[in-house]
């Protein structure tokens, strides 16, 4: 199939997500053919490097040749069967491993990172329902959060883009001031402002916190903010207030999780536990949709009942699926093999290094950088700029996709020396 003609067609007939259509007329989307490791690659053979792997999915590159026997292998047991009613060897050992990893055992499929978020705001309401506490009902997030753009998930995101045109449709959510280091007053440490920040919650949850059935979050890394960072601090202090105010913290490692903050899971940074953790994105390394919610043996209890009502009835076609489950396997096992989170601490090492004259560029403000995601935003940055930074970078073989004046790398873990050095020399160049 010719490129232009694909082009033409795609045009004419998907919608494509997150896009005003009529700006494919000047900017039409990238026809990939095919993948290889880090590489994407078109139609006429040119190479484009994933920089942000795939939006946040991919782990361990594109035609993974683990990941792709494990699901091969697969196919020829089992592709699909229900998961209400019937059970299957992969969603069996994915649950008890991700168990292990967490400390959460009891585990609920979704699809995709909405639908996790849906879960979870669903079971932690029912869990006060269930424990005779029916006014809890009410939701915090943070400022400039996102949690997906499903009714519920969009209820507690808060980026007005994509939500303020739904405004009537959603519930009404509390906002939490946002840690994000950025915010800092002038002299104040991150570590401080987190603190602040936690007051701003405490003085919520102190008024609300009897019809509050949950507070929502990112762990450490705000993504769709721009990736917001912010100090381990603040989720220690979270975790204690949701604790002293009989409020659930539910965590959403849907972008952070699997080593991109630094270690498998970014709660780990606080040495605190959610009691509802979402997982999606990279759990299946970008191969196939699954999501997961993870939870305590305290609230799967609150549903164990003759009753089939105090039950958590909720479920999707897909849940659980297979091959996915079995993709997610194959992660699992890369990590493991790989000593990937190690591995990873010097190859970050290295690539921040690389970018030195990056975070020193006169136009460059607030660099930072979390395990495998590195960030920054540019002053003085018209209108389009974005759009640009990814034009200039695709014209270099680079896949960048800034957020607004906030530029972004995210690379996949198989990132090798070589295609480091083509990032860091794109990124400046685009400057
Ligand atoms: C991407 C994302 C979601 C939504 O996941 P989808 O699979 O796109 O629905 C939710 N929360 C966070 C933190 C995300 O980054």
């Amino acid at each position: 199939m010719i490129n232009s003609d694909l082009l033409a067609r795609s045009l004419a007939a998907v919608w494509h997500p997150c896009t005003q259509m009529k700006q494919l007329e000047r900017m039409p989307p990238l026809a990939i053919a095919r993948g290889e490791g880090p590489w994407l690659i078109d139609f006429a053979g040119r190479r484009y490097l994933d920089a942000i792997s795939s939006w946040w999915v991919n782990l361990f590159g594109h035609a993974n040749p683990r990941i792709n026997a494990a699901l091969i292998d697969q196919l020829s047991r089992i592709e699909h069967v229900m998961l209400a009613g019937c059970t299957h060897a992969p969603v069996v050992e994915l649950s008890e491993r991700l168990g292990r990893l967490t400390g959460l055992g009891h585990a609920f499929y979704g699809a995709d990172g909405a639908s996790a978020t849906e879960i979870a705001l669903k079971m932690s309401f029912h869990f006060w329902r269930n424990s005779g506490r029916p006014e809890k009902t009410g939701f915090v997030s943070l400022e400039n959060g996102y949690h997906g753009e499903t009714l519920g998930a969009l209820s507690v995101t808060d980026v007005a883009l994509f939500k303020d045109t739904y405004a009537p449709l959603l519930r009404i959510s509390h906002q939490a001031m946002s840690p994000d280091a950025r915010l800092a007053a002038p002299g104040e440490t991150a570590e401080s402002y987190a603190l602040r920040a936690a007051a701003d919650l405490e003085a919520y949850l102190a008024a609300h916190a009897d019809r509050t059935a949950a507070m929502i979050l990112e762990p450490l890394v705000q993504g769709a903010a721009g990736m917001a960072m912010y100090a381990p601090i603040y989720l220690q202090r979270v975790r204690e207030l949701c604790d002293q105010y009989q409020v659930h913290l539910i965590a959403d490692e849907i972008a952070v999780g699997f080593g991109r903050t630094g270690t498998l899971f970014a709660c780990e940074q606080a040495a605190i536990k959610a009691d509802f953790l979402c997982l999606s994105k990279g759990l299946t390394g970008g191969y196939l949709p699954l999501s997961c919610v993870l939870t305590t043996e305290r609230v799967y209890q609150a549903f164990y009942d003759d009753d089939a009502a105090r039950g958590f009835l909720h479920s999707h076609s897909y849940t659980g699926n297979p091959l996915a489950c079995r993709a997610a396997l194959a992660v699992l096992d890369i990590f493991e093999q790989d000593d990937v989170i190690v591995a990873n601490r010097a190859k970050a090492a290295r690539f921040t290094e690389r970018l030195g004259e990056v975070a020193a560029h006169p136009r460059v403000r607030n660099f930072r950088h979390r395990g495998m995601i590195w960030a920054f935003d540019v002053a003085d940055a018209v209108p389009g700029f974005a759009s640009e930074f990814h034009r200039c970078a695709l014209a270099r073989g680079v896949f960048i996709r800034p957020i607004g004046r906030s530029v972004y790398l995210m690379p996949p873990y198989v990132i090798e020396e070589a295609e480091m050095c083509l990032l860091a020399e794109t990124t400046l160049a685009c400057l």
